[in-house]
């Protein structure tokens, strides 16, 4: 269904603002719970997008990683790294689990597989095959739903909400669940708006901040590197005094950085940026092998083979070994196409044999080895973030039914929260779960 007409003024049982997937899941969660009270309300759904679910469909590379293998305790210990936001989102997560969200989905026919690493995709390979599942959910849910209507403003008029649209229409709801997500990735309809709202009705905002999100440097990486993967390598930045640290594949871009390691350490990455002003950004290519023990490998090395060239044996060498296996490569080799970065930063000559190697410059690709510089942080751009941090302060908001301790009637789901996810399918499961609690709650209050 289209806009509503200015002149229209409806009254709404429960206003659900923001058809992504905790709007969605809300929607669908409140109508079951007033099935099993047996109360009949009207349930409104708007989005300013002219269809929902904007932002699932391009999720995981338009795969859509829904959620993630695991007990909800194994989820909260993996997806979120801070420890209130655990708190905060354990009852929500154990409320409606990464099973109950696949059952639903495959009670409107969306199977879904687990991959090795426990991510989980629906077998389709198609991410739009979950908002269809949650079209048709919130079809049979008799929720209305509204399209390309934008909220403007959402203001408490005695027992009531008075809401305001872009157009100017107006409505008026006894309960106002708020699931605008957060501000990345603007041009799919978040742009804050929810933030605002919260804010214009008493509630504190963390600013917003950059999470999963590429990292630009000062010097972009060499080009030919642009699209090199090192697997398994630890990845960490420095400012301050200060030192964070990620294992995982990093990625070289055009710009400077992505890659699972690089992405989850933008978080923290983006504080120290605010902080300092400079960070720095290194890579240990051996995270396995202490220092000493990696230049007990090198020494032997050297012994055994003499005459072989520094930079040949680094071609062949095991990136990110495992402790005791450096003469294998279970992760492959370092990139050809990194040699020279290495070398140079190494000051060694190209052609630099074992034996040709003295104590000095041994030490010195030993360091480089360890601590590869990678640049400075230009930008951790916060539109590019797969979400972002920051927004409507926990601490105001009831863990156990999402509702404002502020502002009674008023109810919070999904990425509008000040809590981030790890990549993986916790932020979306985040939001299905927030959005199935405020839903439920809704209904009650
Ligand atoms: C490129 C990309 C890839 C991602 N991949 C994954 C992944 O594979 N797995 C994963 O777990 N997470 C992924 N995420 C993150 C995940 O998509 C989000 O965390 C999740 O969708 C947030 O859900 P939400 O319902 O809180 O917000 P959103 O999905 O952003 O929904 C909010 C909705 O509110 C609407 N809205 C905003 N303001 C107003 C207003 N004033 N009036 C009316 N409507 C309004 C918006 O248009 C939007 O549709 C990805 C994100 C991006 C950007």
């Amino acid at each position: 269904m289209e806009g509503i007409e200015a002149s229209e003024v409806s009254h709404i049982a429960l206003l659900v603002i923001g058809s992504g997937a905790a709007g969605m899941s809300a929607a669908v969660a409140a109508r079951r719970a007033a099935e099993r009270s047996g109360k009949s309300c009207s349930i409104t759904l708007l989005e300013r997008n002219a269809r929902p679910g904007t932002k699932i469909r391009i999720s995981g590379g338009g795969k859509c990683n829904v959620t993630h293998r695991g007990t909800p305790a194994e989820l909260l210990e993996k997806g979120y790294l801070r420890p209130n936001e655990k708190r905060f989102l354990r009852t929500a997560f154990y409320s409606f689990t990464n099973t109950d969200l696949l059952d639903l989905l495959r009670s409107r026919g969306v199977e879904t597989e687990e991959r090795a690493d426990g991510k989980v995709f629906p077998l389709s390979g198609d991410a739009s095959s979950v908002v269809v599942a949650f079209e048709e959910l919130l079809r049979a849910s008799s929720v209305r739903q509204l399209f390309s209507c934008r909220i403007r403003s959402v203001e408490r008029q005695g027992k009531k909400f008075l809401v305001t649209t872009a157009a100017g229409a107006l409505l008026t709801a006894d309960v106002v669940l708020l699931a605008t997500g957060g501000v990345s990735w603007s041009r799919t309809g978040t742009t804050g708006d929810g933030l605002a709202i919260a804010r214009a009705l008493g509630h504190s905002i963390k600013g917003a901040s950059a999470a999963l999100a590429p990292l630009y440097t000062v010097k972009p990486p060499p080009a030919n590197l642009s699209g090199v993967a090192l697997r398994s390598v630890a990845f960490f930045a420095t400012a301050g005094g200060r030192s964070v640290e990620r294992r995982g594949d990093l990625l070289f871009t055009h710009r400077g950085f992505s890659g699972p390691a690089a992405l989850s350490l933008s978080r923290d990455i983006g504080e120290l940026f605010t902080l300092f002003g400079s960070v720095s950004l290194f890579v240990d290519l051996f995270p396995e092998q202490s220092a000493p023990e990696l230049e007990e490998q090198l020494l032997l090395q050297a012994r055994r083979n003499g005459a072989q060239m520094v930079r040949k044996f680094l071609q062949n060498c095991p990136i990110a070994p495992c402790r005791g296996t450096f003469a294998i490569a279970p992760h492959g080799t370092i990139p050809t196409a990194l040699l020279p970065f290495i070398m140079r930063h190494a000051a060694l000559e190209n052609d630099v044999t074992w034996s040709g190697l003295v104590r000095e410059k041994r030490q010195s690709l030993l360091a480089v080895l360890k601590r590869l510089p990678l640049g400075i942080v230009r930008d951790v751009p916060l539109d590019q973030g797969e979400v972002s941090a920051g927004g409507v302060s926990l601490s105001e908001v009831n863990p156990k039914t999402m509702q404002s301790r502020i502002v009674p009637k008023l109810f919070f789901c999904g990425e509008l929260l000040d809590y981030a996810g790890e990549i993986g399918g916790f932020n979306l499961q985040a939001a299905f779960s927030t959005g199935w609690i405020a839903g439920t709650h809704a209904i009650d209050s």
